[in-house]
């Protein structure tokens, strides 16, 4: 199914969702628009390619140096336009690309390094293979409003590393931090035709989709994702698809009920709730199941709500009011089901438009739409089981697979159900920190998605292998080759001597090949 890729003259108006002031506004690129930048990144491509690894690394650290100097004022930007903390801007989105530089300075030399590959097969030994990793061209990125810095800058920087050039579409939501980045890297030295962005919403993406880019890095909804998924399909676009999650987060009976609140309170209202990686539903084992509650009440109690760019604030704005709505729809099934709100459970309108008290709900079970979709905002609801076999059922009863945590102070108990649950990423004794670490791959399973950004793996997908083989005995004819009627008894012979369990009928294949291919003459 193609995406409608006719756009409108509309506007993209970013605005501060704390207050509703606007911000920004600009005009949607249009789909001529779109191509014509993906044309302008393919043509400038090869050069950017040729300039060789030390330069592109020598743009990303004057970039990380620059990133580090004009920290607070990124940070200020994103909070304008996304609501989040000052502080949770630094830690959450300039420390996780500060920190992708670095990681990439230390890593693209070895992995761009061309890789032998030995033959086991003797039949091929005489043979030099090598694998090569080549950029794909342009890669397409379309990213979502949650992170608006750290998603597309992380991804950015792993496609210039690898030789590729880029198209961005940011959020139309949060249009100003993915053009404070193309500011920071075009005054570290990056050609403006390598990294570009263009605005606009939904059709500016699909647009992106039936340009001539090579491969498209996609983070956004399950929705979305499937659209593209299917508009990709048609031209065999290779995709990576970042959705959405409903991160379980399993407490044992044996956890430190002080650490592990804590951890479920930051888990589940680090940026008002709307991460992908936040914790999305609680199990706790029955017997520290009260004492839990109690002390994630009390701590969500003394969170401070208000405006990002207040230094005391913990818990900003959501984005907007569709966001609430579905936070209002999924707190009010579990209410009319029988759960208790323990604390928020309201829109906080004294505040701003968007800003909604981060929630705890109690007596919750596992068939409430809070615990099944996506919520997206501050609302942890908390459940119980009581055994370790019923917690990884629980946890992967979900459509769900992005990531999970495992809270306990037995790490090999925790380790031991980390690996039977069925998600990207499972930590144990933490949650979410698990995207700022930088060697460590992003993504999930099931409806969260499809490839990895990040480390080793993100560097992959920026890449497609290329294998160079190269015969060492320029001057001689294969034993595979024409004709059979010849060469079957020595492939017979052959294949006894590698594949042999004896070694006297190993050696007699060795030998009977060897004499049959010695008199061939084609
Ligand atoms: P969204 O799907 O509404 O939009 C994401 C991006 O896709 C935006 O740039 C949007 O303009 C664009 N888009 C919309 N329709 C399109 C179309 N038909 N073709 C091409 N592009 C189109 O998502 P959102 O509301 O911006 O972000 C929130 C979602 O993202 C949540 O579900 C969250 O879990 C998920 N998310 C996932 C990750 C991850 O790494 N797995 C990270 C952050 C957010």
């Amino acid at each position: 199914m193609a995406i409608e890729t006719k756009v409108a003259a509309r506007k993209v108006v970013a605005a501060n969702p704390a207050t509703g002031e606007v911000l920004r506004e600009f005009d949607c690129a249009d789909a001529t628009g779109v191509k014509e930048a993906v044309d302008r990144a393919l043509a400038a491509q090869p050069a950017w390619q040729e300039v060789g690894v030390r330069k592109r690394l020598a743009v990303i650290e004057k970039f990380q140096q620059l990133l580090n100097q004009r920290k607070q004022h990124v940070a200020r930007i994103i909070t304008s336009e996304a609501g989040k903390p000052v502080a949770e801007a630094l830690l959450t989105e300039i420390l996780v690309v500060l920190d992708a530089a670095r990681f990439l300075l230390q890593e693209t030399y070895g992995f761009l390094r061309e890789q032998p590959l030995p033959h086991g097969n003797l039949a091929t030994k005489a043979k030099s293979g090598r694998l090569i990793r080549e950029p794909y061209g342009v890669i397409g990125i379309i990213s979502p409003w949650n992170y608006p810095f750290s998603i597309p800058a992380t991804e950015t920087l792993a496609a210039l590393v690898t030789g590729n050039s880029l198209v961005l579409k940011p959020s139309e939501l949060t249009p100003l931090s993915a053009l404070e980045l193309a500011s920071l890297l075009y005054e570290a030295g990056l050609p403006e035709a390598v990294f570009q962005v263009v605005i606009g919403e939904g059709p500016a993406g699909a647009a992106l989709i039936e340009s001539g880019i090579g491969k498209l890095i996609f983070t956004g909804s399950v929705g979305t994702g499937q659209r593209i998924a299917q508009a990709a399909a048609t031209r065999l676009l290779p995709v990576v698809l970042e959705l959405g999650g409903k991160d379980p987060m399993i407490v044992l009976e044996d956890a430190d009920v002080d650490v592990a609140s804590s951890g479920a309170v930051w888990g589940a209202f680090v940026n008002a709730g709307q991460a992908c990686l936040s914790v999305e539903r609680c199990y706790v084992q029955r017997n520290i199941y009260d004492a839990f509650v109690v002390a994630c009440v009390e701590k969500t109690k003394r969170l401070r709500v208000g405006n990002g760019a207040d230094p005391a604030t913990d818990v900003g704005p959501l984005i907007r009011e569709r966001q609430l709505r579905t936070v209002e729809q999924h707190v009010a099934e579990a209410r009319s089901r029988g759960a208790r709100v323990m604390t928020g459970g309201e829109r906080l309108t004294s505040l701003g438009p968007n800003f909604y008290a981060p929630t705890v709900l109690a007596d919750i079970t596992h068939e409430m739409l809070v615990m099944r979709e996506e919520t997206f905002g501050p609302v942890l609801p908390i459940t119980t089981f009581d055994s370790d076999a019923e917690a990884i059922r629980l946890a992967n009863d979900s459509d769900y697979g992005l990531a999970a945590s495992v809270w306990t102070r037995d790490r090999m108990r925790g380790e031991k159900i980390a690996r039977q649950i069925k998600a990207g990423t499972v930590m144990v004794n933490d949650a979410v920190s698990c995207f700022g670490i930088s060697e460590a791959p992003h993504g999930g399973v099931k409806a969260s998605g499809i490839g990895r950004t990040h480390g080793r793996f993100g560097l992959e997908e920026m890449v497609w292998v290329k294998y160079l083989d190269s015969d060492l005995l320029s001057g001689t004819k294969k034993p595979w080759w024409y004709s059979y009627g010849d060469s079957s008894a020595a492939i017979e012979g052959f294949l006894d001597f590698q594949f042999a369990r004896g070694i006297t009928s190993g050696l007699r294949g060795a030998i009977r090949s060897l004499y049959l291919l010695h008199g061939r003459k084609l």
